[in-house]
């Protein structure tokens, strides 16, 4: 994705999940990849964290099944792992699990996070599986590879070299392998981390959370914008944060299949969301367009 596309603003389509068993193979191969991975890394290892058990202030599973309750795969085995690692961050795998920081809890606790702002952090997590970015990264590279391979063995038929031709099918066998570690360590497209994004939060209100909290929590991320805070992959905060403010203004509740709200409260999340941008910035505009809309009336969704 090239860094000078202009970011074309969407309402992304609550996602269909694919239930074939060829899914679910994908999903635990990569899933046992990541999870080796993930704890290859840590020293102390990591453990499970029980319903009911609380660290740092939150009942991280209780927060987690609300979430997943309320997606479109609710009966996934939804779980929580601690990783002891200072850095701030978040993980979870295409199968279910969801690996959290120490580092991240300790962020959340040290800025008097209340259960909106871990539910922010969960919801994208939970929002890449539901979505099931991994499976689609590696159905599109197998695509690719494929593609290769018979180009590979039509050329082998061609010269009528038998051998080769069997050569090139152990070897797709083999890319199978490749692929799915390729997948593991690559992580989500930018893409798809704003899908997460705008998921996340639609999974949040559904839940009864306030998604206000995730404006709030990006808005901090911005202070000290790392490439390692909340995973590496993910696209600058600023755009992640027009994005979303954007996406609450112009849908609100209806993300969450509820019915338009009452004018005074549109107005008062627009009001909102147009205090993150400088006075005059093409958001601040477009928001400012939809306040005078709504004060002539004609404001529809
Ligand atoms: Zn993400």
């Amino acid at each position: 994705m090239g860094g000078c596309a202009a970011p074309q603003y969407a309402v992304r389509p609550s996602p269909v999940p694919e239930e074939s068993a060829q899914a679910r193979q994908i999903e635990q191969a990569i899933s046992a990849l990541q999870a080796r991975e993930l704890e290859s890394r840590q020293r102390v290892g990591t453990r499970p964290v029980q319903r009911g058990e609380r660290l740092f202030g939150f009942d991280l599973q209780a927060t987690l099944e609300r979430l997943s309750r309320v997606t479109e795969r609710p009966n996934l085995p939804y779980h929580i792992f601690l990783l002891r690692n200072q850095d701030p961050n978040a993980v979870a795998l295409a199968d279910g699990r969801t690996y959290v920081t120490t580092g991240i809890l300790n962020y959340l606790a040290s800025r008097g996070s209340r259960e909106d702002e871990l539910a922010t952090v969960l919801s994208h997590e939970l929002a890449h599986t539901v979505a099931q970015h991994l499976v689609k990264r590696y159905q599109q590279l197998q695509q690719q590879q494929l593609l290769l391979t018979v180009v590979g063995i039509g050329a082998a038929v061609a010269a009528r070299q038998g051998g080769a031709q069997a050569q090139q099918m152990g070897q797709a066998a083999q890319d199978i392998a490749g692929l799915l570690s390729d997948v593991a360590a690559s992580g989500y497209s930018q893409e798809q981390e704003l899908e997460a994004d705008q998921l996340g939060v639609r999974y949040m209100i559904r839940a009864g959370y306030d998604p206000r909290a995730a404006l709030e929590l990006l808005q901090d991320f911005a202070r000290f914008d790392t490439p390692s805070l909340f995973l590496r992959t993910h696209p600058p905060t600023a755009r992640r944060l027009e994005d979303l403010a954007r996406y609450l203004a112009e849908s609100g509740p209806e993300a969450a299949g509820r019915g338009t709200p009452p004018l005074d409260e549109q107005r008062r999340r627009l009001l909102e969301a147009q205090q993150l941008y400088p006075p005059g910035s093409q958001s601040w505009k477009n928001i400012q367009r939809q306040l005078e809309e709504l004060g002539r009336g004609r404001f529809k969704k």
